[in-house]
């Protein structure tokens, strides 16, 4: 098979990180009979300093034209004071905006290797986690009408919901449930808000052609404290942007390895966007200290969800747990007894394992 990816590294350890996921994306080549055909773009702050803004129109062009989109991280102090639409962010924004992308999958999974990493009880997490939170991206509050009143001292913001903004998450959501343990827990605040009924009137009709998955409905103030008291009990999270956005990072915080895990932003014709949840982190950026396996794991989403490629994204992951198995670790992940690498090995070990 032949994939068409754009690669955008973007600012601060984002070069490193993608230059590791690119070495294993050979080797999945090499081994499973594929070609990556891959294109690079510039986003960020590194393109604010090339050509004056952080996503050029060619940068758009470019993931338009492509299959999947690999991103690094954007941003750093060097960019900070600039002001809102000139910001590296931006990029992000206009990206999943002017690419449709509805969907964004973050998977919360703590490895068992890495459990000590875990600010939980050890018994709540025994034998580690796997979370997937599937969050709306382009609609609700983020989006809607805002403004203030002339007096300037009352404010608004409006969260709205079409049946057919709803329908597309959570069909995605009941397909990724079918794909795993055929469990969906919807989310949302429907003691209060319109558009939380709304949407559990189209979860339940949903469910109806999806009669193998176990549904059940919780209201967001109740999962952000499950999260923490017993969260083995979620498989799959739907929910609404805001929401998603809240308990996604709760639920990845609760792993304590912001360095290991991935994100994919899709849209319904297989087409994602797929980065690491981390940051640039300026303050590694150049030194071979940056933790690849986020972005290493980006690639297997991308296997898995745009290409429909299982079998390899499998192998991806199985070769992460096998490195972590032989105490490979990065300075993040490092603790007593582990061996230490840099990124170039990190990146070299997993592709060996495939
Ligand atoms: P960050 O995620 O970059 O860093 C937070 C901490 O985690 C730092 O100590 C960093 O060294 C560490 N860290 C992050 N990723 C790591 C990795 N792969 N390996 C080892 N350690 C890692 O968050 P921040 O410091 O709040 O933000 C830094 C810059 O990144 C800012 O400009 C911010 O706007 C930007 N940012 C970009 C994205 C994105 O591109 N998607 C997301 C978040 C923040």
């Amino acid at each position: 098979m032949k994939m068409r990816i754009a690669l955008i590294p973007g600012d601060g350890i984002g070069p490193d990180i993608v230059a590791e996921a690119v070495k294993v994306m050979g080797v999945v080549g090499t081994k499973f009979g594929h070609k990556f055909d891959y294109s690079f773009y510039l986003a960020g702050g590194v393109a604010i300093d090339t050509v004056g803004h952080p996503l050029p129109e060619s940068t758009m062009l470019g993931c338009q034209d492509a299959e999947a989109v690999l991103l690094g991280a954007v941003g750093g102090p060097k960019w900070d004071h600039l002001g809102g639409e000139q910001r590296p962010e931006k990029a992000l924004l206009g990206l999943r905006g002017g690419l449709g992308l509805f969907c964004n999958l973050r998977p919360a999974i703590l490895y068992s290797q890495l459990s000590d990493a875990c600010p939980l009880k050890q018994e709540l997490i025994e034998g580690g986690l796997d979370i997937m939170v599937v969050r709306e991206l382009t609609g609700g509050i983020y989006f809607g009408e805002r403004g203030r009143n002339e007096a300037k001292d009352r404010a608004f913001d409006t969260m709205a919901y079409s049946v057919s903004e709803v329908e597309r998450i959570v069909r995605m959501a009941f397909d990724i449930a079918m794909k795993r343990n055929k469990r969906l827990t919807s989310v949302d605040k429907a003691n209060i808000l319109e558009t939380s009924r709304l949407w559990r009137s189209v979860v339940d009709k949903m469910a109806n052609d999806y009669p193998e998955v176990a549904v059940n409905h919780m209201y967001v103030d109740n999962v952000a404290m499950q999260l923490v008291r017993n969260p083995r009990q979620f498989d799959v999270i739907v929910t609404e942007n805001m929401f998603g956005d809240i308990l996604s990072d709760e639920a990845s915080m609760i792993t304590g390895s912001i360095g290991m895990l991935p994100s994919a932003s899709l849209r319904a014709d297989s087409f994602g966007m797929y980065e690491p949840i981390h940051g640039s982190a300026p303050d590694i950026a150049g030194q071979d200290k940056a933790n690849p396996i986020a972005t290493i794991l980006s690639v297997a989403m991308m296997l898995r969800y745009t290409f429909s490629l299982s079998k390899e994204a499998d192998a991806i992951e199985a070769a992460v747990g096998k490195v972590l198995d032989a105490r490979w670790r990065t300075t993040d992940i490092m603790s007593k007894g582990m061996r230490l690498v840099g990124t170039k090995e990190m990146g070299t070990l997993v592709a060996q394992q495939i």
